[in-house]
């Protein structure tokens, strides 16, 4: 397994919210497969940079690629790029301490911040603003995270849905937290819930109970009078923004409200009214999902951010498998599902690599797996292995317990490097 951080487990590290430490304990279930006999951890190696495609297809009968989708959509709407206007992945990646983003800065002295986007990635970056400091400090934040928002401003966090409550991304368990977080209230406006008749009987026919939980809860939220907490988490539906004002940086989201219509699928789509509504916003974070870049040498399908495939099997044209390479996770499907919607979409990758492998159509690699080791040794890659990385693991916590958090991450790989060849 390579990994181009000298640290594992991707998303569960670098995208999982720090106050969600009971979902990372999945990591768990990884640390068995590591200890089979036959797993290597190769960390530290970027496979596109250090490593081409064609030194590993020499050198594997077979080759997954999970690589993720560590990029961004755009809204596409005047402003964006304006100071203070971010993407929502790079502050998730920020607070989680993921070494390319931890020189990143976000201007926390704004009392008003706008995250546009209604999915459970929407909900963290909500939630994590909207945590007390005593809740932050018992988490795995970063720590330059942890001091910049104990520094926060922020009162008023505007969460925007273009669509209505049957429509949201988000899954019920993280909305309802919002509505129970010890210092922010969560509010609704009745009239932004209430159903029109398509929806009604979307919400009607569906056998999905994240629609109902998630109505319940809303509805709950808006019948609830503030209680005056510090901060103030505003779920606002149908609006879409139209621009992001200011002069040098962000000051302000246009928001133009929607209708529902029926699209050709069924499907209800946002159409706008024309009537507008501004917010004052010193921060926006845009949270409209992730897009995968690829690999270099690999094909991309770039609209869809995903690597062709057909079950796993990497197409490089159609109808024209390469063998022995394959894709498992968002870089093959999407950036869509939680944790578990990968064990299925893994299943069907590995089921076509055994297939392929019966059939005898795997390649025969000319040079064996050690191959590797030796290219990355003559390119002077300081490969982080399995029991490094374990090192690494208990360094993190011992510090961590030290000031009673789960563990105090490394942030930059040098501090890892350094850690591990004792020169720290
Ligand atoms: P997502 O679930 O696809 O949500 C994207 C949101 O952006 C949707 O509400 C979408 O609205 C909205 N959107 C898209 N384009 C827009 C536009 N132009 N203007 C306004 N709104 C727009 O993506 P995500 O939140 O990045 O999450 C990615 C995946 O990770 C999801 O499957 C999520 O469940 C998962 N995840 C899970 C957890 C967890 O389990 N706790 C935490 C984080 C992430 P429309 O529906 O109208 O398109």
């Amino acid at each position: 397994m390579f990994d181009r951080l000298p640290t594992p487990y991707g998303l569960v590290r670098g995208g999982v919210a720090p106050d969600h430490q009971k979902i990372k304990s999945v990591t768990k279930v990884y640390d068995r497969l590591a200890s089979q006999p036959g797993f290597r951890f190769l960390g530290n190696v970027e496979v596109g940079r250090d490593l081409s495609r064609e030194e590993l297809r020499r050198c594997y009968d077979a080759v997954i690629y999970a690589v993720g989708a560590p990029s961004d959509r755009a809204l596409g709407v005047p402003g964006e790029d304006l100071a203070g206007s971010h993407p929502a992945t790079e502050f998730v990646a920020w607070y989680n301490g993921h070494p390319d983003f931890a020189g990143c800065s976000f201007d926390l002295s704004a009392e008003s911040v706008v995250v546009i986007g209604m999915g459970n990635v929407a909900v963290d970056v909500v939630r994590v603003l909207a945590r007390t400091q005593e809740e932050l400090a018992k988490t795995d934040i970063a720590p330059y995270a942890l001091e910049a928002l104990a520094k926060s401003r922020v009162k008023d966090i505007w969460m925007i849905g273009r669509r209505g409550p049957v429509q949201a991304a988000f899954t019920n368990p993280e909305v309802k937290e919002l509505g129970e977080m010890p210092g922010a209230d969560a509010v609704v406006r009745p009239d932004e819930i209430e159903l029109d008749p398509g929806s009604a009987a979307a919400a009607a026919a569906t056998d999905d109970h994240t629609i109902e939980r998630n109505l319940a809860t809303l509805r709950a939220m808006a019948a609830q009078a503030p209680a005056g907490k510090p901060k103030r988490v505003h779920i606002r539906f149908l609006l879409s923004p139209t621009a992001i004002g200011g002069k040098d940086r962000v000051e302000t989201v246009t928001l133009v409200r929607n209708r529902l219509v029926a699209g050709a699928t069924g499907d209800m789509k946002a159409e706008p009214t024309g009537e507008t509504e501004t917010l004052p916003a010193g921060l926006v974070f845009r949270s409209v999902g992730y897009k995968g870049t690829g690999v270099p040498g690999l094909p991309l399908d770039a609209k869809r951010g995903v690597i062709p495939n057909d079950a796993g099997r990497i197409l490089d044209a159609p109808g024209q498998p390469a063998p022995g390479e394959y894709v498992a996770g968002w870089i093959k499907r999407g950036p869509s599902g939680v944790i578990g919607t990968n064990k299925p979409d893994s299943v069907e990758t590995v089921e076509s690599l055994l297939a392929d492998r019966a059939a005898g159509t795997l390649p025969s690699p000319a040079a064996g797996r050690d191959a590797i080791e030796a290219l990355l040794k003559s390119r002077k890659i300081r490969v982080v292995s399995w029991d490094d990385w374990k090192k690494l693991d208990e360094i993190e916590k011992a510090r961590g317990a030290a000031l009673g958090r789960p563990r105090l991450k490394f942030c930059d790989l040098g501090s890892m490097i350094a850690a591990l060849d004792g020169t720290a």
